[in-house]
């Protein structure tokens, strides 16, 4: 399970978290919406462990995270989450099935195994034909998804998605979301979600609003 407890954040003079405690339960898909400026990201970042709280407490999988030094938590970034920006961020210069590797090389696990992974989540999410292909040759949709199955090579518990659908197309958004339903399903990941998107979010687990920094 994913727990923040009463997390504070700062920036300057702005109060942007106000003790925000939440849980995240495995195999459970969870929405955070609010208005833009709300701390929706801040808090993704928080309980994803990119960005560190002012005060209060992380724990994921009853380990404390919040008391980790960055090379335990790099560790446990690379073995139990995977992340989705909306802007996929891939490197140019590797093709698709090797910007899927990559984290699985990083935690020097097993590469036949990793390559057979790659393959099937290429599978699953229909990119097969461009394994090969460089991010330049793909499209918006089909780069998205290659950020999908790098976020998943590893076989992460948790899945952090900062807007995954905010620059797809209606049908390819509806896939994104159809394939987290799938990956909840199949793996057992919990998903945590940024999103404006409605039908996303009401066909989440739970929605959680943020609003002047708190939970409502
Ligand atoms: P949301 O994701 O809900 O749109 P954010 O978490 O991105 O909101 O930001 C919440 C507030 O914190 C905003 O007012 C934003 O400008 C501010 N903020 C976010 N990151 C930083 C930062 N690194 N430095 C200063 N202010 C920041």
């Amino acid at each position: 399970m994913l727990e923040g407890r009463n997390i504070h954040k700062k920036y300057g003079n702005l109060e942007v978290l106000k003790g925000i405690s939440i849980r995240v339960n495995p195999a459970e898909i969870v929405s955070i919406v609010g208005s833009s400026g709300a701390g929706k990201s801040t808090l993704l970042h928080i309980l994803g462990t990119l960005d560190k709280a002012d005060s209060g407490e992380v724990f994921l999988d009853k380990t404390e995270l919040t008391r980790l030094d960055t090379q335990a938590l790099s560790v446990i970034r690379n073995e139990k989450t995977g992340f989705v920006f909306q802007f996929h961020n891939l490197m140019a210069e590797l093709t698709a099935e090797e910007n899927i590797c990559l984290p699985a090389w990083i935690g020097k696990r097993d590469r036949q195994e990793t390559r057979e992974r790659a393959a099937e989540l290429m599978k699953i999410l229909n990119i097969s034909h461009r394994s090969g292909h460089l991010p330049s040759e793909m499209s918006g949709g089909e780069q998205q998804r290659v950020a999908v199955a790098r976020a998943l090579i590893n076989n992460p518990r948790y899945v952090f998605a900062d807007e995954p659908s905010g620059n797809l197309d209606t049908q390819n958004a509806g896939e994104l979301h159809e394939l987290f339903f799938t990956l909840r399903d199949n793996y057992g990941c919990s998903f945590v979600i940024v999103t404006h998107n409605l039908a996303l979010a009401e066909r989440s687990d739970r929605i959680v609003e943020l609003k002047d920094g708190k939970i409502v």
